[in-house]
Parts: structure tokens; sequence; C-alpha cells
């Protein structure tokens, strides 16, 4: 009798083996939000519109957003995550309503999974009203989390926030983790401007890239140079394929590639990859299920990034290590 091999079998029960999926990078406070009705917003709007759209889900009070963090846990929960880490709103639409919900929540759940809460800047930190809410959620979260995108576009000053985010962790002893280079655009230079941060700030080790999409988007010269980069300052990434493999069809002339994270080249450098689901049916990803199996075989396809070994670390022990609870 012929042996017929499962690599979806083989994988997770590996995955199992190694203490569990860990889902490193998710938005559960905006979960399961869209609707068939709602579905027209992400058909019209790019990201960066999105980013004040969706304050339409964000009035919500602290026990609607409890149900839908219990909800998006329980999803983890099921498919055997047995650790999460989410970015939280905290701003001036939703104040302090989701992270209050998310903190009742992961200690509700603390039996079943490991949360680690982190702080979402969808307006900045350089607004008045925004900076008061991030230094108030600063206190409240496990990990300093940051968007420099936001205040670059509206102010030019992303730098600015990456100096902020980094200030902020310093002072308080905690971890950064930061959206960078997600429009698949060789324009975007964010995550060699994190690495170099990092080192500025002394935080090596203590860093996290959400995405780096764009890396993949410049010539080889320019990626060996920041993956240099993020070995000397121990940055580590985290790559959530669906959320960006939508990327939309433009005409820019740049190497060729899948709008992905390039794992495949980040595990060659050295540089600690994990593995995020991102958002979860919400206006940002409508389709997007929340099925860690999915998001690890897109990021092994395209990529073609077929080490076992590697798509195990990807999906379990590395996750702990970018959550700080190794
Ligand atoms: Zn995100």
């Amino acid at each position: 009798m012929s042996i017929h091999w499962n690599f979806k079998d083989l994988i997770i029960g590996e995955i199992k083996k190694n203490g569990g999926w860990v889902n490193a990078h998710a938005h559960i406070d905006r979960a399961f939000t869209i609707s068939p009705d709602s579905l027209d917003i992400y058909k019209k709007y790019m990201l960066e519109e999105k980013w004040d759209i969706v304050d339409a889900v964000k009035h919500a009070s602290e026990d609607e957003y409890y149900r839908r963090i219990s909800k998006a846990l329980e999803l983890m929960i099921d498919q055997g995550v047995t650790a999460v880490g989410s970015f939280i709103d905290v701003d001036p639409i939703v104040e302090d309503r989701a992270i209050k919900a998310a903190l009742k929540a992961k200690e509700s759940y603390q039996d079943q999974i490991e949360v680690v809460l982190i702080g979402q800047t969808l307006k900045g930190v350089i607004e008045p009203a925004a900076r008061k809410w991030f230094d108030i959620g600063a206190e409240m979260v496990d990990i300093i989390g940051g968007l420099p995108k936001r205040d670059e576009r509206d102010y030019g000053k992303g730098e600015e926030h990456f100096n902020i985010l980094l200030s902020t962790a310093k002072k308080l002893g905690k971890m950064v983790h930061v959206h960078v280079d997600q429009f698949n655009l060789h324009s975007d230079k964010e995550t060699e401007m994190l690495a170099d941060k990092t080192i500025e700030y002394g935080m090596q080790g203590k860093v996290v890239a959400i995405h780096s999409v764009s890396l993949a988007a410049h010539p080889k010269a320019y990626r060996k140079k920041v993956y240099k980069k993020l070995q000397q300052a121990k940055v580590m990434i985290i790559g959530c394929p669906t959320a960006w493999i939508d990327a939309p069809r433009h005409e820019e002339s740049q190497p060729f590639h899948n709008a992905l994270t390039p794992v495949d080249e980040l595990v060659k450098h050295g540089i600690t990859v994990a593995i995020g689901s991102d958002n979860i049916a919400d206006y940002m990803l409508p389709f997007t299920d929340g099925d860690m199996w999915s998001e690890l075989k897109l990021m092994a396809i395209g990529n073609r990034f077929m080490d076992l070994d590697e798509l195990v670390k990807i999906a379990t022990v590395n996750g702990r290590k970018v959550l700080g609870i190794a």
C-alpha cells in the first residue's frame, strides 16, 4: 500500500507538538464588523481612507467590543491557537472602551489562550487628542504599537511617529510592533527606517515590523542592505499573507514578486519571522476568516517557501518570540 503524504496534517501535527499555533498579529476589536450592506466600503475605498471610515464601527460600547473580541478568541481557540497578539484601537473615537473590553477578555480566557495586547494608533501620535490617547493606551497595553504612515500622510511626520513609539517603549520597558511597508511600492522605505531607529534608541531585540511587503518591491541590492540592517538591529518580522495579497494593480515597474512579506529571503538572512491573520471579517479584509492554515499555506506557496521546519517555527515558537512570551 502506498503512503500518500498530506502536508497539512504533517505540519499541523508538528505545530501541536511545538505548543500550538501563535497568531502574532490581529485586530480582534474590529472582527466580524463587515456585512453585505457595508461590503461596498471595501470596494470603494483604499486603506488610507478606511483609517477614518472605520470610525463607523468604533462607536461601539464596551460590551459590544467584549462580544467581538470573545468571538475572535473562540475562533482562535477552536483551531488550536495558544497565543494571540492583537492590536486594539486606542484613540479619540474609541477612547478606552476597546482596550478595557480586551483586558477583561484576556483575563476571562487566560486558561485557554495567552492574549498579548498592542495599541493601535489609527489616528497617529502627532495630533494632540490622538497623542493623549496614545499615552493613556501605552500604560494599559503589553506592547507599544504604531502606524507611521498615518502621520507621514497627514503631516509629513512619519519619522517623528517612529521617535515617539520608540522613546515611549524604552521609557516603559515594553516591546514595539510597527505597521511598515504595507503598500507594495518601491517608494516605501519604512522597514529600513525602523531598523535604523531601533539601533538609534538601543532597542535591539525588542522591535517587530508588521508586513514589510514593500521590501520585495525593491531591487536585490537594496533588499540585501536592509536584511543586514534588520540583523544588526535584531528586528523581527510578522507576515500576514492574506492582508496584502489584494494589493491593487498599478503601473509602476518593480521587481516581480507576489504581494507578500519576502519570508524566503528573510529566513535565509537569519531574521525571525512569525505569522498573523491580521484583520478578520472587517472593513479592511471582508473575506479573511482568521484561518491560520490558510495563512500559512499562502505564505508558503506565494514565496515558494517549503522549508517544513521553518514553517512550523513561524507558526509557533517564533510567534512567542515576537510577542515577548518565549
Ligand atoms: Zn494590522
